[in-house]
C-alpha cells in the first residue's frame, strides 16, 4: 500500500472544524510540525494552556480524521502550548510553521528539567513499543554496566503500572526521608534508584489518572536527593500511549533508547516508539534488539528464533543507530528476575560484554548531546 503523504494529512485535517474559531484546524493555524514517516503520522495542535482539557475532543477528532487515510499505520497528535510560564499566550488562529519543540517555543526559556534534576548531566529514556520485550532487564544491565565503568548512574523506574526495577536490583524497603520532604534514593550495585515500587506493593493494582502520573513522576525527580549524576536512566512504561508521550515530554530527556524483540510485530512498535520521541523532539540514541537469537547451553548451537536482525534493518531504514543485540538466554532471565543482574554476577560472560558495549555507546552519545546546544523543549498541555 502506498505511504500516506503530508499533503493528504493536511487535506484530512482541513476537514476538521475547530468549534472555537469556526474555521477548520488548518485555517485556524492550530496544526504544526506535521511529520509523516513510513505511514506513521505525528503533529501538534497548538492551544492555550488553559484550554488544554477542553481541546482534548478536538485532538481526538484530528487523530481519527488522519487514521482514516489509507496507508496510515499510526497517528500521534499532541496538544502543545507555546506560552512560557507566566507569559502571554500566542493568539489563537495565528499561522506558524515550526515543529513542536522548535525554536519558537524555547527561546529564552529555561529547560523545564533544570529545576527537577539540577545535578544530573544527562537523562536517557529506555522505552519499548510493547511490554515483555525485556526493557527493564536491559535498563538494569545497562545501568550496572555504566556503574562498572565509573559512571555515576541513577535509575528512575517510571513504570508506574508495573514497577519491576526494585526486584531486579534486589532492593526492598522504603527510602529514607531526609529533611522536610526529600527522599534518599535506594542504592545497589553502585546505582541510585527510585521507583514507585518502593512506595506501593508490586502487586498492588493502581489506577493512575493523568495528573497523578505526572505528580508522581515529578516527585520522583524533584523530591529525591539524586545528587550529582552523569546519567539518569528512565525505565518508561511499555507502549506509546498518551502517558508515555507525556512522560517523554515532561522528563527532561537527553535521548531515548528503544528496546525491541526481533518479531515483526514488535518492529512496528519500534517505528511507533521512534515516532513518539520525534514528536517531542527527543533525539533517538538508537535501538537495542533483545532476545535476538538463542544459543543452546548444551551444544553451543546458535538458533535464530525469529527474523534476527530485524531491528538493525528497521533502525537503518528509519535512519537511527543500532546499538547492539542481546541473545535470549536463560542466565539473563534468572539473574535479572532474582535481582542479580548478569553484568554484576557474570562480568566475564559475552552477554555482560554486550551490555557494556551498549552502555559505552550511550555514554558517548549522552556526553556529545549535553556538550552541544541545549535541546529545545516543547510544552505539552496535560489532561
Ligand atoms: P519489560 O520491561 O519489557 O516488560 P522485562 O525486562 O520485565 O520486560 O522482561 C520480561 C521477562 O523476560 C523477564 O522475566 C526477564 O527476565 C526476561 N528477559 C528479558 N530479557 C531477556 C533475555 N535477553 N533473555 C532471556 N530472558 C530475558
Amino acid at each position: 500500500m502506498a505511504s500516506v503523504t503530508k499533503e493528504q494529512v493536511l487535506a484530512a485535517l482541513a476537514d476538521v472544524a475547530d468549534p472555537d474559531s469556526g474555521q477548520n484546524v488548518i485555517a485556524a493555524g492550530l496544526v504544526s510540525g506535521v511529520v509523516v514517516r513510513d505511514g506513521n503520522v505525528g503533529f501538534a495542535l497548538e492551544v492555550d494552556p488553559d484550554d488544554g482539557a477542553a481541546k482534548e475532543p478536538l485532538r481526538k477528532a484530528c487523530e481519527v480524521a488522519v487514521e482514516r487515510l489509507p496507508g496510515v499505520l499510526s497517528v500521534t497528535a499532541v496538544l502543545t502550548a507555546e506560552r512560557p510560564s507566566g507569559g502571554p499566550a500566542r493568539p489563537q488562529g495565528q499561522a506558524h510553521g515550526h515543529t513542536p519543540g522548535g525554536q519558537a517555543g524555547a527561546a529564552g526559556q529555561a529547560q523545564p528539567g533544570a529545576q527537577l534534576l539540577p545535578g544530573v548531566k544527562s537523562v536517557i529514556a529506555i522505552a519499548s513499543g510493547k511490554g515483555g520485550v525485556g526493557k527493564s532487564t536491559t535498563a538494569v544491565n545497562i545501568a550496572t554496566a555504566m556503574a562498572s565503568q565509573n559512571v555515576r548512574v541513577g535509575l528512575l523506574d517510571c513504570d508506574i503500572y508495573g514497577p519491576s526495577i526494585p526486584r531486579m536490583l534486589n532492593l526492598s524497603g522504603q527510602p529514607e526521608v531526609v529533611g522536610e520532604r526529600t527522599l534518599r534514593p535506594m542504592a545497589n550495585y553502585g546505582i541510585k534508584c527510585m521507583s514507585i515500587g518502593f512506595l506501593v506493593a508490586e502487586d498492588t493494582a493502581m489506577i493512575w489518572r493523568g495528573p497523578m502520573v505526572m505528580q508522581a513522576l515529578e516527585q520522583m525527580m524533584r523530591d529525591v536527593e539524586w545528587g550529582e549524576l552523569d546519567v539518569l536512566l528512565c525505565d518508561l512504561p511499555p507502549g506509546t500511549g498518551d502517558a508515555q508521550l507525556t512522560m517523554a515530554q515532561r522528563v527532561p530527556l537527553t535521548g531515548a533508547v528503544i528496546v525491541s524483540t526481533p518479531q515483526d510485530i514488535a518492529l512496528l512498535d519500534v517505528t511507533r516508539g521512534i515516532n513518539m520521541f520525534q514528536q517531542v523532539n527527543v533525539p533517538i540514541f538508537g535501538v537495542v534488539e533483545n532476545m535476538s537469537y538463542y544459543v543452546c547451553p548444551e551444544c553451543g548451537h546458535r538458533a535464530e528464533l525469529f527474523h534476527h536482525g530485524g531491528a538493525r534493518e528497521t533502525a537503518q531504514r528509519l535512519g537511527v543507530d543500532f546499538l547492539g543485540e542481546i541473545p535470549l538466554d536463560m542466565a539473563i532471565r534468572t539473574t535479572s528476575d532474582s535481582g542479580h543482574p548478569i553484568v554484576v554476577t557474570q562480568p566475564e560472560s559475552p552477554h555482560a560484554a554486550a551490555y557494556r558495549r551498549i552502555a559505552s555507546g550511550l555514554i558517548d552519545k549522552a556526553s556529545a548531546a549535553v556538550g552541544g546546544a541545549g535541546r529545545a523543549q516543547p510544552r505539552i498541555v496535560m489532561m
